[in-house]
């Protein structure tokens, strides 16, 4: 049996950080993840100025494609207006690689089945043991599935659902465009152009409101191509979407049951207006760190709830929950 102080299931940015800050404060870990990094993961790879803070990343020394935008073209039910804001954007199947090379911790290709808890620590699938477990898996988590679903029921109204396909295209427009309740949608669609000639585009928006308005997230894809080619953002690709789904944050998610942690999609932490996971993931990788480095509580509490939050000063509710009754094509 192979023994270890923390095991961390899944490799994505909760479980890359986590392991990173346990390596910087001498912690064993072991990171387990079903796939050989790099891997793809569906997601458009928008990280704010906080993201790159909390990594402690010097932009200059990130040796793949790194994009910073000066502002976002935004619509929302067809009004549209541009909103003056420093964000960046990375492809994933880069990013998530660099974050688990930087973290320099042991890593196995491994499908997590079997969680069982013992006398002071956890054993997985019979080849595993650690005191710590932290359950870094995303959506399907299997210590979130073991440990934490009783306690943590996922509410069915927070389930995102998302399409997107990331490509490499000739654009012209370098202009980050999204475009919020359009045609029902309980959410946005984006256009994400990335360094070295890739583009990321995609639809998300509230399974249960698509299902209840009668509604698919097909549908809106097949908006969003036709609004790409319509203006010339997108022409001429046969596109082969990837479909994901993960769920918003919850009320006061039950985080850590006895020396079990969930953090990132796991936790169930992407804000509610934007559906941002990435940021909550990193930082709610640091603060498992520091509760099993420093023997201290491990709480989301201090994890934004929301991303942009001056545009919800001013007064646009950017809601998901907002989409019944727009009308703009
Ligand atoms: C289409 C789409 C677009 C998005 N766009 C953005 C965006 O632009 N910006 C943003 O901030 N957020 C975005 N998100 C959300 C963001 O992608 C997630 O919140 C983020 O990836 C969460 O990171 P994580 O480390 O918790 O999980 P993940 O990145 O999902 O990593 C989990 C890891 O666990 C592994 N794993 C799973 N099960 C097992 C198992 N049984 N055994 C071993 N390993 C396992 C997986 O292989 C994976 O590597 C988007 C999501 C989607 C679906």
């Amino acid at each position: 049996m192979i023994q270890t102080d923390v095991i961390i299931v899944g490799g994505g940015p909760a479980g890359a950080t986590c392991a990173w800050s346990l390596k910087q404060n001498n912690v064993n870990c072991l990171i387990l993840d079903q796939h050989r990094f790099p891997r793809a993961k569906p997601c458009a790879g928008w990280i704010t100025p906080k993201v790159v803070q909390d990594l402690d990343l010097n932009i200059s020394d990130y040796p793949y494609g790194f994009t910073t935008f000066k502002s976002f073209h935004v619509s929302i039910r067809g009004l549209k207006f541009k909103l003056r804001t420093r964000q960046h954007a990375i492809r994933r199947y880069e990013f998530d690689d660099w974050l688990l090379h930087r973290a320099d911790a042991p890593v196995q290709v491994h499908t997590v089945k079997t969680i069982t808890q013992v006398r002071n620590g956890y054993v997985v699938d019979g080849e595993f043991f650690s005191k710590y477990l932290v359950g870094a898996g995303g959506t399907h988590c299997p210590v979130y599935r073991t440990f934490f679903k009783t306690a943590n029921p996922r509410a069915k109204e927070s389930l995102i659902v998302a399409q997107e396909e990331e490509f490499p295209y000739a654009y012209t427009d370098e202009h980050c465009r999204l475009w919020f309740l359009e045609n029902y949608l309980p959410g946005y669609a984006w256009y994400v152009p990335k360094a070295n000639g890739y583009v990321n585009v995609g639809v998300g928006g509230k399974a249960e409101q698509l299902k209840a308005n009668g509604d698919t997230l097909k549908n809106h894809w097949n908006h969003l191509v036709e609004k790409l080619d319509r203006l010339g953002l997108v022409r001429g690709h046969a596109f082969r979407p990837s479909g994901y789904s993960y769920y918003l944050r919850q009320n006061l998610p039950e985080v850590r049951i006895d020396n079990a942690f969930v953090v990132g999609d796991a936790a169930g932490l992407a804000t509610l207006d934007m559906g941002e996971g990435i940021s909550p993931a990193i930082k709610s990788g640091l603060l498992v760190a520091e509760a099993i480095t420093h023997d201290t509580d491990y709480s989301v509490a201090s994890i934004p709830k929301y991303s942009l939050r001056s545009l919800i000063r001013l007064g646009f509710a950017l809601s998901f929950s907002q989409a019944r009754g727009a009308d703009q094509p």
